[in-house]
């Protein structure tokens, strides 16, 4: 979920049967290689700076099978929907959707009544200034709701006494979050349209960074003892 100070290039990995992958191979601080099929079929590779690109290979060749698996399942999902900020549009948030109520009036606003997004405006039919008004709420909701959460999970007992960290919102098209070696979590403003129990999932594995930076059999461990039950969620989260 996190990888920065990074580079990246293609790389055309060959197979046995003739067949070859093109994969994404990004270069970052990480001593294990790990490998990412996301939903437009982009294969990712995140590997150490040092890593010998011999190394890359022979590790993609030999996750060929799960990487096919993954482009399976990838290519079963529907395609992002391209929105029109329109009335009696779905647009989702905390996994519920809600239904796009579009009033002209004025103060400008946006509020989440029985299940619609009521949003007062002059001008409701411009698409441009709905999604304007629509964005600021995800990112004053996505900014409550991540607050609350990191507060929440950052007194779990495990870390022995975190303070809450400094909370950053970006809109990211591949990840979900990541915490940086200055211990600055940032999460992605979409995550606040998924369901609650998988943007703690995101924030605990965040927080678990905190304590151990590296993807290392004592991080998981860690991640465990917080979240027993974080590869179910892992599973559930949808691809970006
Ligand atoms: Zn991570």
């Amino acid at each position: 979920m996190r990888c920065h100070g990074e580079n990246s290039q293609s790389l055309v990995v060959a197979l046995a049967s003739g067949r070859s992958l093109s994969v994404l191979l990004r270069r970052c601080r990480r001593r294990t290689l790990a490998i990412h099929v996301y939903r437009d079929a982009t294969i990712e590779v995140r590997a150490p700076i040092a890593c010998p690109i011999a190394t890359v290979l022979d590790f993609v060749r030999r996750r060929r099978v799960w990487v096919k698996r993954q482009l399976e399942r990838v290519a079963t999902y529907p395609p992002a929907r391209a929105l029109q900020y329109t009335q009696g549009e779905h647009h989702r948030y905390l996994g519920e959707w809600m239904v796009l109520a579009l009033r002209s009036g004025s103060p400008r606003q946006c509020r989440l009544i029985d299940g619609r997004l009521l949003l007062m405006l002059r001008e409701p039919s411009d698409p441009m200034r709905v999604k304007r008004l629509l964005e600021q709420w995800y990112r004053d909701r996505a900014s409550e709701v991540f607050a609350e959460r990191l507060a929440y999970w950052s007194e779990h007992p495990v870390y022995g006494g975190l303070e809450p960290p400094s909370l950053r919102l970006r809109r990211m098209s591949r990840r979900w979050g990541s915490c940086s070696s200055q211990g600055v979590i940032t999460l992605n403003t979409g995550l606040v349209e998924q369901r609650l129990e998988l943007i703690d999932y995101v924030i605990v594995h965040e927080l678990c960074h905190l304590r151990v930076f590296e993807h290392s059999a004592r991080f998981y461990a860690l991640l465990d003892k917080v979240l027993p039950d974080w590869r179910r969620r892992h599973r559930a989260l949808e691809p970006i």
